[in-house]
């Protein structure tokens, strides 16, 4: 126990106070992420499900017990359309081709229909996608929906309270929501008539119902239109907004801890503390707050459509890497380039040399973090540490090759041995650097090897001491890299011609550009016949 008290991994610690509070409340602690599935979730979402994954991996590592559950909060409104969104097959389609959802504005997304027909609603359409996505990962919270919650009466006694507290919950909606009148009851119907949510204007005990006049209920600034219907419906059928319809999730599941974005920290997790106190009187999760995620510098947005999901990024990276990121300190704000997701995958193969005691760390975190967010992220480790091909490499090869082609002569160079993990790896990373180089690839990244009479053209421009050095290269192609390296510098020195120059000409005649891959590996795995040839060897 000494050693784990030691841990600065972030999981870790937050684990060690779940286990205390689980202890010390004698029952088995349970951690709880939740999604609306409003159709625009994406990789910055996926915060909630992963930090709250790594701080149960963590507990049930120690050998302890711990519940995970994600919600589908799956009768919050419809309040907008997403820009695009995703079918069952993983498609994106622009959300303009399903007007009729328009109609649905202001419906609990439980009871809007699948643009696509497929699903039973919108929401399991939506929710389904997403923990599709979360499985891949290999992660598997127990999934509830709000919808099923309501309907099997598990609300009832927190709705009941809110009622019966009523004074107090008008002075905590008053500290909280200073806008809303005074005696406001934070309670949504479903109007019967229109299916629109709509506020209350009052609640029977007895019968267990609320009464309202549909229309009117604000949603995202705008009022939206209710239909004017004047009636009752049961308390089963609406729902607790959400300031208090969070904190009575935390009471039904007994939340020992729970992540959120910062967009909570000022707003409902501070009312939700007092409500915790003052109204349900329980003790409230422990709480952990994480920053957003940035792609490309920008906040991913469902209204502008620059939204990414996990399908998405499995098709570039592996899930040990992107589960990586998500490993990483959770309170710093992180930009997703997709342009250089290679430089995260670099990252990770570093840490899992690391983990191997194949490499130092010279990063910002020290050794000991870095093996254990490596040791989290890997949900089946390898007994040694595996050869991985470097990503950029193995998207300039794919670039030229097809996969097939590129594992020959990656084996025939003893970049993969004939170990089946290491053939299974590079395999791997081949077709996803594959699909990153045609899908992200900025043009410096982009390979197109030249035609024997293109190099030749662009040879007949350059000095003769480069066009010799050139022809050296070709012929030195068989030697090994340290030494082809060493025996190009001296090569160089003696025409004349600095390293750096060599180098540039080399990706022109070569590339048609003045940068490139590593010369070296590159110029091997095209073989020497070709690359003579470009030469003019
Ligand atoms: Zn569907
Ligand atoms: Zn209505």
């Amino acid at each position: 126990m000494e050693e784990e008290k030691k841990s600065l991994f972030w999981a870790d610690q937050l684990a060690r106070q779940t286990i205390e509070r689980g202890k010390r409340e004698g029952r088995t602690p349970n951690i709880k992420c939740q999604q609306t599935p409003s159709g625009g979730k994406h990789i910055g979402n996926l915060n909630d499900v992963l930090r709250a994954y790594f701080v149960y991996k963590s507990i049930i590592e120690k050998g302890e017990r711990c519940d995970f559950v994600h919600g589908s909060d799956d009768r919050d409104p419809l309040k907008d359309i997403p820009a695009k969104i995703m079918d069952l097959e993983g498609k994106w389609h622009s959300s303009g081709e399903f007007q009729s959802i328009q109609n649905y504005l202001g419906h609990p997304l439980c009871h809007v229909p699948d643009p696509f027909g497929c699903c039973q609603s919108w929401s399991r359409h939506f929710t389904k996608i997403w923990m599709e996505g979360i499985e891949q990962l290999d992660v598997h919270p127990e999934l509830y929906y709000n919808d099923d919650l309501y309907k099997e009466g598990k609300f009832d006694r927190y709705v009941e309270t809110v009622f019966r507290k009523k004074e107090e919950v008008s002075k905590i909606v008053q500290e909280f929501q200073g806008s809303k009148q005074e005696g406001y009851i934070p309670f949504d119907a479903i109007c019967p008539k229109c299916g629109m949510l709509t506020n209350v204007n009052g609640f029977d005990l007895e019968k267990k119902t609320v009464s309202f006049v549909c229309g009117g209920k604000a949603i995202k600034e705008k009022k939206t239109q209710g239909c004017g219907f004047e009636g009752e419906a049961p308390w089963r059928e609406g729902k607790l907004q959400w300031r208090f319809e969070w904190p009575a999730l935390w009471c039904i599941w007994n939340t020992a801890y729970e992540p959120f974005g910062k967009d909570h920290w000022e707003g409902s997790w501070k009312s939700g503390v007092e409500i915790m106190k003052r109204v349900y009187e329980v003790e409230p999760p422990i709480p952990f707050v994480y920053e957003f995620f940035l792609v490309n510098g920008k906040k991913m947005s469902a209204s502008k459509g620059n939204v990414y999901v996990v399908q998405d990024m499995l098709k570039v990276m592996e899930k040990e890497a992107f589960l990586f990121f998500y490993a990483k300190r959770p309170e710093k704000q992180r930009d997703l380039e997709l342009g250089e997701i290679y430089r995260l995958i670099d990252e990770f193969d570093l840490a899992e040399r690391i983990y191997f005691n194949q490499a130092e760390d010279r990063s910002e975190n020290r050794e000991e973090n870095t093996k254990r967010m490596y040791d989290m992220s890997v949900p089946e480790k390898p007994r040694a540490c595996p050869k991985r091909i470097n990503y950029s490499f193995a998207s300039s090869l794919a670039q030229v090759y097809n996969i097939d082609e590129c594992m020959k002569r990656l084996k025939e160079l003893g970049h993969v041995s004939e170990s089946p993990l290491d053939e299974k790896l590079a395999r791997e990373r081949l077709e996803l650097a594959s699909f990153w180089a045609e899908n992200y690839a900025p043009p410096e990244m982009r390979v197109k090897v030249n035609a024997k009479e293109e190099a030749q053209k662009i040879r007949e421009g350059m000095d003769a001491g480069v066009k010799e050095v050139l022809i050296e290269f070709a012929l030195l192609l068989d030697e090994e890299e340290k030494e082809l390296y060493e025996k190009m510098k001296g090569e160089c020195k003696e025409k004349g011609v600095e390293m750096a120059k060599f180098f540039e000409s080399a990706y022109t005649a070569l590339l048609s550009k003045n940068k490139g891959p590593r010369l070296i590996p590159f110029a091997k795995a095209l073989g020497k016949e070709r690359v003579m040839e470009l030469m003019g060897a």
